[in-house]
């Protein structure tokens, strides 16, 4: 018999464990209804853990998270622990995450939800059903390359260097899961840098168009200056399906692609490892946003960023994109029926707390699939 998928939850800090008992609602159902039954774990991480055992990770919970077949976190941080020495700061848990799993792609999607279209920064018809996905470099580049620091000159000014470096199987590896991942969607990859002014940029794109020519010719690969992917992002978005780049590029395009959707609570993300034998890749799913001290403990946040993290974690580690899809088809049907939470609020809708909207996508998935 197959063993069980096994799945280590990390609520975290803040709102992290409000939004992840939402989730464990849609696992309940998937169990009782779907029959999907998951070795669930869940562990303390970041201020949580500190509070617990003088540490923002333990080592026990970094070899479950080795051994499980995905991670589901929350979130970390929060004001309670800002002077906590620097070595052990809530966030220092997640990092350590992603580093000893070698969490080198990380995926973004922006996707609009057709009632929530009014929320973006655009009109409402340059994002209205937008479905892109950046997969963003994540353990290389200008963020870690050497030599860096400041110096101070023999005048007295100083001198400042970050070195941004990239090797062939760095590039090769995120530009293979940009290409697997657009085979789940519409097979269209464009590549980014600036190889008209960085070495960097050059190396890329050769090595780009080399993974593509090795097996992956069912995808379309194009290439684009970051500059320019920058302004394309705000003119027409809905040109992109999915987004391949460095590490600092990335992040830049991420987050303005992010505000094409309107909200923070709205946004999953993933970050997958290398694969093993078997095919398997390390994964965690996170929502984008913080602990919202502000509104932690309130039942206010917004558990959708959550959900559809989990949604993802059934589409890229488990392989069950129908029930993904059913997953953000219940979200997009809440969404329809004008439910929203507070950071969505829009005039005539029904404000709803955290554990109403999850019981809601529960509600809504039943209907689904009943
Ligand atoms: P934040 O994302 O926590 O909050 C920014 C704003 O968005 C706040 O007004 C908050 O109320 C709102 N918001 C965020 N998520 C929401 C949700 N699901 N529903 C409703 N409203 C939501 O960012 P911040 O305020 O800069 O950071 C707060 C803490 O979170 C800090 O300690 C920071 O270090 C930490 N943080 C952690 C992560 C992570 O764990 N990955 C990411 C970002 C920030």
């Amino acid at each position: 018999m197959a063993a069980n998928k096994k799945l280590l939850m990390l609520p975290g800090d803040g709102i992290g464990p409000e939004v992840m008992n939402q989730v464990n609602r849609v696992i309940d159902w998937m169990d009782k209804t779907r029959h999907v039954s998951f070795d669930v774990s869940e562990d303390l991480i970041g201020g949580a853990c500190y509070d617990e055992h003088g540490e923002s990770l333990t080592d026990k919970t970094m070899a479950e998270a080795m051994n499980v077949d995905a991670v589901l976190l929350g979130a970390v941080g929060g004001p309670k622990w800002d002077n906590v020495e620097r070595f052990h700061r809530p966030e220092q848990g997640l990092l350590r995450l992603r580093k000893d799993m070698d969490l080198f792609a990380n995926l973004r999607p922006a996707a609009v939800f057709p009632a929530l279209a009014e929320a973006s920064s655009l009109k409402p018809e340059l994002v209205a059903g937008l479905d892109m996905l950046i997969v963003r470099e994540l353990t290389g580049g200008v963020y870690f390359g050497q030599p860096r620091g400041i110096e101070t000159l023999d005048d007295g000014s100083k001198r400042a260097v970050d070195t941004q470096v990239y090797t062939t199987a760095e590039i090769d590896r995120v530009c293979r899961v940009a290409f697997e991942m657009a085979r789940k969607r519409q097979k269209r990859v464009t590549s980014v840098e600036k190889a008209n002014v960085m070495e960097t940029g050059v190396l890329w794109r050769e090595v780009a168009a080399a993974a593509h020519a090795d097996g992956y010719e069912d995808v379309e690969l194009s290439h684009m200056y970051a500059d320019n992917c920058a302004m394309q992002l705000v003119r027409e978005p809905k040109q992109f399906d999915v987004i391949v780049t460095d590490n600092l590029f990335g992040d830049i395009l991420s987050d303005c692609a992010a505000m094409l959707t309107g909200s923070l609570g709205m946004l999953p993300s993933a970050s997958l490892g290398a694969p093993d034998e078997s095919g398997r890749r390390k994964a965690m799913y996170e929502p984008v946003h913080g602990t919202a001290p502000d509104i932690a403990g309130k039942d206010k946040a917004n558990p959708l960023a959550m959900i559809l993290s989990y949604a993802l974690c059934l589409r890229y580690s488990f392989d069950m994109a129908e029930d993904a899809g059913l997953v953000e088809q219940a979200v997009r049907n809440v969404l329809e029926s004008g439910l929203r939470t507070g950071d969505i609020m829009q005039p005539g809708m029904t404000e709803v707390s955290c554990t109403r909207m999850g019981e809601a996508v529960t509600e809504e998935l039943g209907k689904l699939a009943g």
